[in-house]
């Protein structure tokens, strides 16, 4: 049988995900497409009941639609329900389950840097559907504090209360605004971009999300920005030119994506191959 699985999204032209998902397909020989399916909001349930097709494998689901395909799926995962947004289904025999692999992925992007987050003082700047994958894998791997900082303190505030329960009081967690900025930062040991400010394309595109005299220097420092596009985002630079070791978010897409691929075909993804696709992808 020939196999489908694909991207739900809005747009999704601009996404890397069928590149880099198609070359894993084709490097362990499995008869499968993976394509874009630009889905508006009004056609999200009917592209979500065909995943239940026996040629299905699922889906990845971005950008409107995290959130409100929540309710269209049979199971959640507890990341995914914490989170609140889902971004792989998985068909199995008609029934969808829905994960959150950007847990997964930010955690493995920082095992390959090295980076150790028990026992760390992170400062989280946003507060969206990123925001609280992150804050959801850093609680789980127990960092000591968490500060989030968010442009709208109440979104801020919304995701300290959600996850506040999650964190058993080994992980101090707290919403403050950019006036608490400079201080949150002074003792942290990874600061990490979840907003999308710099984003290739976007109206902030090439504007940093704090300032760059705000980045925070020392050894063992790491700064992490989701943003992936482009690979070297203002803020990895700023961070560079300071000293400072920072990396941009192509290894996490690239991570989050290999995790659903294992969950769709419960076969090791091969990394090497999807990292080389995805990093052709974006310099072309
Ligand atoms: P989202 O829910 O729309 O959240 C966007 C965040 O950015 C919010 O906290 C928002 O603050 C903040 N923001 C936007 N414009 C801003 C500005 N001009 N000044 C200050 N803050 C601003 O988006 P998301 O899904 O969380 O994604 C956030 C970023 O992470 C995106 O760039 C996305 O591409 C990236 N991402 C990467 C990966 C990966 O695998 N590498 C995975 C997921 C997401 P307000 O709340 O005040 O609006």
């Amino acid at each position: 049988m020939a196999w489908t699985v694909g991207l739900i999204g809005h747009p999704v032209g601009h996404s890397i995900s069928p590149i880099f998902q198609q070359a894993a397909i084709d490097e362990v020989g499995l008869s499968a497409r993976y394509e874009a399916w630009d889905t508006e909001p009004q056609a999200l349930a009917a592209r979500v009941a065909r995943l239940r097709e026996p040629d299905c494998w699922g889906a990845n689901v971005t950008i409107p639609h995290k959130e409100a395909v929540i309710p269209l799926l049979d199971e959640i995962d507890l990341a995914a329900r914490h989170i609140g947004a889902v971004n792989t289904i998985v068909n199995r025999e008609g029934r969808l389950y829905g994960h959150n692999t950007d847990v997964v992925g930010f955690r493995r992007a920082l095992q390959d840097l090295g980076f150790a987050v028990t026992g760390c003082d992170v400062v989280v700047l946003g507060a969206g559907g990123a925001a609280r994958a992150i804050v959801f894998a850093l609680i789980e791997d127990r960092a000591r504090s968490i500060t989030v900082v968010n442009r709208t303190a109440e979104r801020a505030q919304r995701l300290v209360q959600d996850m506040l329960p999650l964190t058993d009081g080994d992980t101090m967690l707290k919403a403050v605004t950019y006036t608490y900025l400079a201080e949150a930062l002074k003792k942290c040991r990874l600061l990490v971009n979840c907003t999308s400010v710099g984003l290739k394309g976007s109206a902030t595109d090439g504007q940093l999300p704090l300032a760059a005299d705000l980045i925070p220097t020392g050894s063992g420092l790491l700064v992490y920005d989701l943003i992936a596009s482009p690979p070297v985002t203002p803020l990895v630079q700023a961070a560079r030119d300071r000293g400072v070791r920072a990396e941009g978010g192509l290894s996490m897409l690239v991570l989050q994506g290999a995790a659903s691929f294992e969950l769709w075909t419960g076969q090791p993804a091969p990394l090497r191959v999807m990292m080389q696709a995805a990093t052709k992808a974006m310099a072309g």
